[in-house]
């Protein structure tokens, strides 16, 4: 716009930026840029400015203009920090999307996109890195001094460093040494940048000449221990066919592991230079040396299933592939990502939290190398910057990650796979912007004119709706890759478990079974969604039960660690020996929850190996994986889980699978409990038998005439969707209605409820009392001190204008807000929750 007369020319032109302040702001604020930056300032690039009094932050600059701001002046932009955008227009473009379709401040969607690390502000903190050695540079004096400071403490924040340099402002100086890659910035690390090395050793490159290797191997015939270590590498290396594999070479230790290798002899190796030692830097998901590089030709069904999604593309923008569970969805990914690859667009794979394991990506890198990059929320902050500045300097064009890699600097998107598109976990509650990360695929697909792959064995009913009624293509696979078969499912009525008073709630049928796969040497999974050892004490004299302080909610009984824990605030007390109310000793635990099952299971077969993955196993950056990669080497023999044991994961061994306890999932009240109940089933059912073994999978249930239960045991995902989409007509519920709802949050009962009355007066006339229910207090309606009431809004679709509606419901939440008697009161928007 006003860059493009800008450019090259003399004239001394006032410039202002529009910029998008990573803070819940509403609006776009104006700054000023200095004469001299006028060529310099760019649409997308990171600026350094001051908001409010004390406030010095990096905002981002959405347009450039030459009208100044009606009602304040302009300050100045302190530092341009890019010489090339971070962000791209499509960004932009998807940003506002983004805040206008989820109600939500353009700010808060920066917030959640940009990597803290990009954020450099007066709380950032500025740390060496440890990689890169200060004397292979020229540094000024005040560069020096802060070098010096650094190597003595482990950071330090900006403020210290104006003080200990006497200057106001250090943002240049620390800017030169960013770009020397001297020091590293970073705020609210949870973990620092140290990277993982590992000592290397391969054939000096000049032996791959000729006959060079072969006149050395004969030279050493005198000296056997050195000549072992030779032929050893070779066996392991075969570079004389694959000379490439030289290059990467073979870890130190492994070869030290050997029996028969003389570590003097190695040194003697390299010191001649036949052997070379290196070191390399260990990539987060690492492959071991033994990898080998299959070739996967796909089958017949895999192959036709491909074409049909290419057939669909030609006149669709999205399809959905619903494959059952180990018919080779990610083969099918695999080959269309490399198609379009090679056409030379960039591809997304979008991957709920929890499935992106080490399984996924060891599969994917395999096949993708270098070029692909991984995102994902347990990286620190500095992978994640790594990530974004790669795909900017194009160092990838494949991005494998977690719902907020829809946030990436993209600009040249052909496809995005949508991975268990069916997962809730793609869609983000808390904090702002609460965006579900499938439905904003669709849109930046949309912005990028890309096509979208979304998987699962178990589709949403709103996808599976958009997939058969012409919307999406829709291509199905129900079958097992090599004729796997899927696994029997049988339900155990546990009704007499309640009449013998079994403590334990597992029945003799579940028990023999774990028994005979034990003895098979075979394993098995036991899924119970509820964590923690009881999910509530009860005194049995007068029926006290102990509940959280700040939540409304029972606290959770965790014998582990000795407490009592609010799963809402994560509030801790320890276990009264005595009931709080009227001081009898009879506290009893009621109900129960992973950490119990395990416990009863070490009782029941004290020879197994029993592990337990939930939230609690689960918290320290590698325990989650250690536990899959100890259950894949059959280190494990039962692993009893929540959710976390459902999702994604493809063992060898697993024959049975238990359902602890069906009924809880299927009766929650919620419209999607039953869809919910549904998928987890499956899900975790096709955790049994993959490959050859058959699987079996068995159910516990205190209500074994459900009718869910004879959908689920004959797999079939199509009936249950006929009939759940004949609910969500008849209750108007999506996929024929939007849902928005809106609660309210006050420390006052009273003050919450009325908020929550008034903007339902507000609202009523205009969307009418089907459209608008409540306000009603939610299932747990205090959460951190803080009494809440819903208001759900239903717009059916086609009927209402989205955009029209959203402005009146924003019109009413700020008039109800802007009275004083509200102003306690907070208002949360929530588009499409789940
Ligand atoms: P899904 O994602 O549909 O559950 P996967 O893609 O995980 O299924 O495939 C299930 C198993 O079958 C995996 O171990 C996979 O490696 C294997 N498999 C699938 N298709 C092929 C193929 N064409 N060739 C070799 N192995 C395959
Ligand atoms: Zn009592």
């Amino acid at each position: 716009m006003a860059l493009e007369f800008n450019s090259g020319s003399t004239e001394r032109m006032t410039l202002f930026v529009d910029v998008i302040l990573p803070l819940p702001l509403p609006k776009l604020y104006t700054y000023r840029v200095p004469f001299d930056w006028n060529d310099h300032i760019k649409q997308g690039s990171r600026v350094i400015v001051q908001f409010g009094k004390k406030k010095i932050i990096t905002a981002i600059v959405a347009a450039i203009h030459e009208t100044p701001p009606e009602i304040y002046e302009a300050k100045y932009i302190l530092e341009i920090l890019d010489e090339h955008p971070s962000v791209n227009p499509t960004q932009l473009k998807l940003f506002e999307w983004m805040s206008g379709y989820y109600l939500c401040n353009i700010g808060d969607v920066l917030t959640a996109a940009l990597p803290a690390g990009l954020k450099l502000s007066s709380e950032s903190h500025v740390q060496l890195n440890p990689d890169v050695d200060f004397n292979d540079f020229e540094l000024s004096d005040k560069e020096l001094s802060l070098v010096s400071a650094l190597h003595h403490r482990e950071s330090m924040k900006y403020e210290e460093i104006a003080k200990l340099l006497g200057v106001a402002n250090p943002y240049n100086l620390v800017k030169s040494l960013v770009k020397k890659n001297l020091v590293i910035l970073f705020e609210q690390v949870k973990e620092k940048y140290k990277p993982k090395r590992e000592k290397r050793i391969r054939l000096n490159v000049d032996l791959l000449e000729e006959d060079h290797l072969e006149t050395v191997v004969n030279q050493l015939d005198k000296k056997p221990k050195q000549q072992q270590i030779l032929l050893h590498y070779l066996t392991r290396v075969p570079v004389i066919n694959h000379p490439h594999l030289n290059e990467k070479g073979i870890t130190k230790t492994s070869l030290l592991q050997e029996e028969a290798i003389s570590p003097s002899s190695l040194k003697t190796l390299i010191k001649n230079g036949i052997i070379e030692e290196f070191e390399v830097i260990i990539p987060r998901f690492d492959m071991s040396d033994d990898d080998e590089f299959p070739e996967v030709t796909l089958s017949e069904v895999q192959t036709a299933a491909r074409d049909e999604v290419l057939q669909h593309f030609n006149d669709k923008n999205a399809v959905l592939l619903h494959g059952i569970t180990g018919s080779g969805k990610t083969e099918i990914f695999i080959d269309l990502i490399q198609k379009v690859l090679q056409g030379g667009s960039q591809v997304l794979y979008l991957l709920p939290e929890i499935a992106l394991t080490t399984q996924i990506v060891t599969r994917l890198k395999k096949v993708f190398g270098a070029s692909m990059a991984v995102y994902h929320s347990r990286f620190s902050d500095n992978e994640r910057v790594e990530v974004w500045q790669g795909l900017i300097e194009g160092k990838f064009n494949f991005v494998v990650g977690v719902r907020s890699s829809v946030f990436l600097p993209f600009d040249n998107l052909g496809l995005i796979i949508v991975d268990e598109e069916h997962e809730t976990s793609y869609k983000q509650y808390e904090p702002a912007p609460r965006y579900q990360a499938r439905d904003t695929a669709l849109m930046l697909a949309n912005f990028h004119h890309a096509k979208v792959l979304l998987g699962s064995a178990t589709p949403s009913i709103e996808s599976y709706y958009q997939a058969t009624n012409g919307h999406w293509g829709l291509v199905e696979l129900n079958k097992r890759f090599g004729d796997a078969q899927l696994p029997d499912i049988e339900l155990v009525d546990i009704r007499f478990l309640w009449r013998q008073k079994n403590p334990t709630g597992l029945s003799d049928k579940l028990l023999q079974t774990l028994e005979a796969t034990l003895d098979k040497h075979e394993q098995a999974i036991i899924f119970q969604n509820r964590r923690g050892y009881s999910p509530y004490m009860q005194c049995e004299e007068c029926g006290f039960i102990p509940t959280s302080p700040t939540c409304n909610i029972a606290l959770t009984l965790h014998r582990y660690a000795n407490e009592l824990r609010c799963h809402i605030s994560g509030h801790r007390e320890s276990i009264p020996h005595a009931c709080p109310a009227c001081g009898s000793p009879k506290l009893k635990a009621i109900g129960i929850g992973t950490e119990k099952i395990e416990d009863d299971l070490k009782v029941y077969f004290p020879e197994a190996a029993i592990q337990r993955m939930d939230l609690d196993t689960t918290r320290k950056k590698n325990s989650y994986q250690d536990i899959i990669e100890a259950f894949e080497q059959q280190k494990v023999d039962f692993l009893v889980g929540t959710q976390m044991v459902t999702k994604g994961l493809d063992f060898d061994h697993v024959s049975l699978v238990g359902i602890f306890n069906a009924d809880r999932m299927i009766h929650y009240p919620d419209f999607r409990s039953l869809e919910r109940a549904f998928h987890l089933m499956l899900q975790v059912s096709g955790r049994a038998g993959r490959k050859e073994k058959p699987g079996k999978v068995l159910i516990q249930t205190y209500n074994p005439y459900h009718s869910i239960f004879d959908l689920i045991k004959n797999h079939d995902y199509v009936s249950f969707y006929q009939q759940e989409i004949l609910e969500r007509e008849k209750f108007l519920y999506p996929p024929f209605s939007r849902l928005i709802r809106i609660t309210t949050k006050n420390e006052s009962q009273e003050a919450s409820l009325k908020t929550a009355q008034a903007l339902q007066k507000r609202m009523i006339n205009k969307l009418g009392k089907k459209r608008l229910l409540g306000p009603q207090a939610p299932v747990i309606d205090k959460i951190r001190d803080q009494y809440l009431y819903n208001l759900l809004i239903k717009l059916d679709r086609g009927k209402v204008d989205l955009k029209k509606a959203k402005a009146f419901i924003q019109e009413s939440i700020d008039y109800v807000l802007s009275k004083k008697e509200h102003k306690g009161s907070r208002i949360v928007v929530d588009v499409d929750p789940v």
